[in-house]
């Protein structure tokens, strides 16, 4: 199976989220299954190129694409990704992607996607290289579905080319005026209301991207459900509901050789699920570092977040004063939306021996966190996958989420299955989306924590789970097939 994964990030070139964390895992998963794969990837400024070892690719000439009547040069340069065989080639245009930052909302945002996603379909020209699958990620990459069964149709090397195309996040869908007809060439009678790609009398990528590609997929099976509801479809419901039998939910793995307490290499002390003694000893670490009196009986919560509504702070704050006066300690790290950033900020000034908060992006952290906490928040309003909450799993580190996406599909509320007479509950969990619901369940934590030998077993419960790519990339395979296959039914 040839696979042409497109991405806007990719680890370790560029990265905002975890489509980022995707691309550079599950590609290497799938050429072990027998596919060839290869990565293609804006060339941004911001990635260092000598670092990364990217090299002028001579046997693609010079490309010249017009976007927006204006014909731009573009030129491809070419890596392998770390420790792979795998070839990424990266679209250089300077004019388009020598920014600051990855997205931006600058007025020609849609010209920059549009002219990545016409590039990726060129060089594969160039190459001669016919995927059996394109797989598209996010709305970035939305038109190219179109593209190939339109723009591109007269080219019989893509007759028998697939698309997928993953919903890491509907919520962002890269919606651009009607301007976007002409700028990316595409036929008027294709822009009609409530037509594959008009959405409240816009163009919308990640609706062309659900309109024309062979199958869809997002990256939890809760999520993929959700989705079909006007509370989680931001507006694309509809939509889905007409591709419901192509629709399918995909869990992100996470990578162990990062995330593993055992072997992590931005943590102090080691660990495993036989001996926690270095987990104790990470959380005296991490609190004596924000100036907090460590105690063994008293729970250290953490939170690692974008602080956006989405990651469920509105609610946080709706809860704060209950939260506070709970028996745990807090260790917040993110960056986002002023007011939470605030919010924060005078938590920890006014409670300086029970939180401590770190405004900003800081990794290293983040890797501290997770093994030196007792508990992890995730409330989540919404969320597709979740990386944090299964990195908690494997740290021996509780996560509290609210019952969404992702993280419904991975933790186990531990009282609603003693209720029902199993013991294999990881974490804790809530459905309404509550102040009131969310400090409710921290506080079952708190108590909970109290009982060394129930808390060992959540602990273990979770560090058993298994969450590597391995699973997930056996099942992207599965749908490449039945991708291939509704191709061929046209
Ligand atoms: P999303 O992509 O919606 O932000 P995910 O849970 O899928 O959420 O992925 C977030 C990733 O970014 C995780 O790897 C998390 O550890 C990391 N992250 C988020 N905020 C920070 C931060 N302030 N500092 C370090 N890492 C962060």
């Amino acid at each position: 199976m040839k696979v042409a994964f497109v991405t806007t990030e990719c680890v370790p070139y560029a990265k905002t989220g975890g489509l980022a964390d995707v691309a550079g895992s599950l590609p290497a998963e799938l050429v072990k299954l027998g596919c060839e794969v290869k990565i293609f990837l804006p060339k941004y400024s911001l990635i260092d190129e000598n670092r990364h070892g990217l090299k002028h690719n001579w046997d693609i000439s010079e490309m010249p694409i017009r976007i927006n009547g204006v014909i731009r040069s573009v030129h491809v340069y070419q890596s392998k990704l770390p420790n792979t065989d795998i070839n990424v080639y990266f679209v250089d245009c300077p004019h388009y992607f020598y920014r600051h930052i990855i997205y931006t909302n600058d007025p020609d945002e849609d010209e920059r996607f549009i002219l990545f996603s016409k590039a990726v379909i060129e060089t594969l020209q160039r190459l001669q290289w016919a995927p059996d699958v394109i797989n598209c990620n996010d709305w970035q990459t939305g038109l190219l579905p179109l593209f190939i069964k339109d723009n591109y149709s007269w080219d019989r090397l893509f007759d028998n080319t697939a698309t997928l195309f993953t919903i890491h996040n509907i919520g962002y869908q890269g919606l651009f005026s009607k301007s976007v007809l002409f700028s990316a060439e595409i036929r008027e009678g294709l822009f009609y209301p409530g037509g594959p790609i008009e959405q409240d009398g816009a163009v919308s990528f990640m609706k062309a991207g659900i309109s024309f590609a062979d199958i869809i997929n997002t990256v939890s099976n809760t999520y993929a459900h959700e989705i079909l509801t006007p509370e989680y479809g931001a507006g694309l419901e509809a939509t889905l509901v007409q591709r419901e039998a192509d629709l399918f939910g995909i869990l992100n793995g996470v990578d162990y050789n990062i995330w593993n307490p055992e072997t992590d290499k931005h943590l102090p002390y080691h660990y495993t699920i036989n001996d926690f003694s270095g987990k104790y000893l990470n959380k005296k670490y991490l609190l004596n570092h924000f100036g907090i009196k460590p105690d063994e009986n008293i729970p250290l919560i953490g939170i690692v977040s974008r602080m956006v509504v989405q990651k469920g702070f509105d609610i946080f704050a709706d809860a704060i004063n209950e939260m506070m006066s709970l028996d745990a300690q807090w260790i917040i790290l993110g960056s986002g939306e002023d007011r939470f950033e605030e919010l924060f900020r005078k938590l920890s000034n006014l409670l300086p021996g029970k939180v401590g908060t770190y405004i900003g992006y800081n990794n290293e952290l983040s890797h501290l966190i997770e093994a030196g906490a007792d508990m992890f928040l995730m409330p989540s309003r919404y969320e597709p996958c979740g990386l944090n909450q299964i990195y908690s799993l494997k740290y021996g580190t509780a996560p509290i989420v609210r019952k969404t996406g992702g993280l419904a599909d991975t933790v186990k509320d531990w009282d609603e299955q003693n209720h029902f007479g199993f013991k294999d509950g990881n974490g804790f969990s809530f459905y309404d989306y509550s102040g009131f619901a969310l400090y409710k369940s921290v506080e079952r934590a708190v108590n909970v924590f109290k009982h060394k030998d129930i808390w060992k077993k959540i602990q273990t419960n979770g560090m058993k789970l298994d969450f590597s790519w391995t699973r997930s990339a056996e099942k992207y395979l599965e749908l490449y097939k039945l991708a291939v296959e509704n191709r061929q039914r046209l």
